[in-house]
């Protein structure tokens, strides 16, 4: 196995406050302890009797119900997770299927695959933070099933029947979305040779080199969460074989977003789910899944490189884009957020974007910090409580204390068992001009690079770290179809207005808090983020991209139209 710079702390053993955990709250107390996953989940599984095109995301959401499961410790949670369990597991058949279709629709067309890889990567999840041998067995069958029923690589393009009832074609890329990162997990949980074999020689992990394509179309190529997801299986890859060429996938992704400027101001991509480019803000933009395998992908990207700036992009893409695709009270989620106008939330606990929200928000406690082999790393500055251990086991708790993003005042107690000496890194936020830090009282100079600051000391219990970030507004200039508009952010924080651009005058920047009448862009009263206004002093381009480059190399554009497939 590959070691990363940058290793996860166990979700179990972080506890989250401020906004980051008031998401993270609202997602189990008032979702996943209020959806109804008798009906709506997992009497598909029972009945088996649904058709071709159908789909309910039950491994995903699944994932999330087990995940949020370990880090609380909550009662009701835990017995929600043993509930499930014990109605799913007894539904998988004899071979070891485990969907929702009837025998004659199983495997080949649409979301069969799919669905049962959800269902086999949070298995194997349950496995390892409850590990019960149960849930590895099963997925273990299940495993089996879908290495054996789905068709060698000959095949390129699968049916589906579309709600319209007419057949349409898929890419198969986009179907089998999740099958590898499952036999992959299942590969590094039990060792099986075979299903290493299945992910290199029949999916073809490492081979997997296709272009950005913009646009919907066809059988839909350019499908952003499709692609993370193909790329995130190449980085599982990489951390059992080491093969940098495996990287390369996803520097063509993060290089479209960043170097291309193809990412959104509030962190996301994507418009009816396939990459774009122009800055369009209005409709179907940043599919929901989309922004959770983003976050994802840059956690390990994080994880690899060690390079500060993708924590800089988490936390924008944390808290703008995923947290507005929850409703203030967490019942609700949303398919996508547009920039501008109305605001939807979706009509279902089921399907793909809800699922992925419950998932990477299981995830999001062990985005906080990393351990390292010389010490730690405070990556999103939230009010937190971590435990954990040092390289030469020394027991480790750090505790934050801050009210982030509100303000960036932060105060870091970090408490070693005995003194020991180790690097304390800090995430240096793109955005922050001045970077104030004391220990214990007394200004410190870190050493560095320009998105990270390492304390290297022999660290005492009781010891207190101190970081100042101002937070001026920034009024961030649009480019592309939103030039000559600027958008208002203060820290991580995007900010919008609750009435149309159009009818926007001109602002004059002294203004900005008086009568903006701004809210924070995960409020569904927001219908407009860019706005005209006066030149300023404020005015600057956003922090995270590059400046005076171009659209990246190996762009094909699409000129032509697709249906309107979901997912
Ligand atoms: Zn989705």
């Amino acid at each position: 196995m590959n070691d990363k710079l940058l290793n996860t702390i166990a979700a179990r053993d972080v506890k989250v406050g401020g906004l980051i955990g008031r998401r993270i709250e609202l997602t189990w107390q008032n979702n996943l302890l209020a959806i109804n996953w008798e009906r709506d989940f997992l009497a598909p599984f029972l009945a088996k009797n649904s058709d071709a095109g159908a789909y309910i995301g039950l491994g995903k959401s699944l994932d999330g119900l087990v995940r949020l499961a370990a880090h609380t410790g909550d009662g009701r949670l835990l017995a929600r997770r043993q509930q499930v369990l014990d109605t799913l597991l007894p539904a998988q058949e004899a071979d070891g299927y485990l969907g929702i279709y009837r025998p004659a629709d199983r495997a080949i067309p649409t979301w069969d695959a799919h669905e049962q890889a959800y269902v086999l990567m949070a298995l194997v999840v349950d496995w390892q933070l409850f590990r019960q041998e149960r849930s590895l067995a099963s997925a273990q069958r299940l495993g089996r099933w879908l290495v054996s029923r789905i068709p060698s690589t000959a095949l390129h393009l699968v049916g589906k029947r579309t709600w319209q009832g007419q057949v349409s074609f898929l890419s198969r890329q986009l179907v089998l979305t999740g099958l590898d990162r499952a036999l992959l997990a299942l590969y590094r949980a039990t060792g099986e040779p075979s299903l290493l074999d299945y992910c290199v020689e029949t999916l073809r992990v490492a081979e997997w080199d296709q272009p950005i394509v913009e646009g919907r179309f066809g059988p839909i190529e350019g499908h952003v969460y499709c692609f993370l997801s193909h790329c995130l299986a190449q980085l599982d890859l990489f951390e059992i074989t080491g093969d940098r060429r495996l990287l390369a996938q996803t520097r063509r992704a993060l290089e479209y977003l960043r170097d291309g400027r193809a990412l959104v101001i509030s962190g996301t991509n994507g418009i009816t789910e396939c990459w774009h480019s122009d800055q369009t803000g209005t409709g179907d933009i940043g599919e929901t899944c989309s922004v959770a395998y983003l976050i994802r992908l840059l956690s390990h990207q994080l994880q690899i490189e060690g390079d500060g700036w993708y924590g800089d992009w988490m936390e924008r893409s944390i808290y703008n884009a995923l947290f507005a695709a929850q409703s203030p009270d967490g019942r609700r989620l949303s398919y996508y957020v547009p920039l501008e106008g109305e605001r939807h939330y979706w009509d279902r606990d089921t399907y793909c974007c809800p699922g992925n929200f419950r998932r990477i928000i299981g995830e999001l406690p062990e985005m906080i910090a990393y351990r390292q082999a010389d010490g730690v790393m405070v990556n999103l500055y939230t009010e937190s409580d971590i435990t954990t251990a040092l390289a030469n086991g020394t027991p480790l708790v750090l505790r934050q204390h801050t009210d982030y993003p509100h303000s960036g005042q932060v105060r870091l107690d970090v408490e070693p068992a005995r003194p020991a000496r180790f690097a304390v890194r800090l995430r240096r936020p793109a955005w922050c001009t001045e970077f104030v830090v004391a220990v214990n009282g007394e200004t410190v100079s870190p050493i560095g690079g320009p998105h990270f600051l390492a304390i290297s000391s022999e660290w005492r219990p009781g010891d207190r770290v101190t970081l100042a970030m101002p937070m001026p507004w920034r009024l961030v200039r649009g480019f592309r179809k939103q030039v000559g508009k600027v958008a208002a952010m203060r820290g991580p924080q995007l900010f919008c207005r609750a009435t149309p651009s159009d009818s926007a005058t001109e602002f004059r920047a002294d203004d900005i808090a008086a009568n903006l009448s701004l809210m924070e862009f995960p409020d569904p009263g927001g219908r407009a983020t860019y706005f005209a206004c006066a030149d300023s002093p404020l005015m600057t381009d956003d922090e995270l991209f590059p400046q005076g480059i171009g659209l990246s190399q190996g762009l094909r554009r699409s000129d032509s139209e697709g249906e309107d497939h979901r997912h």
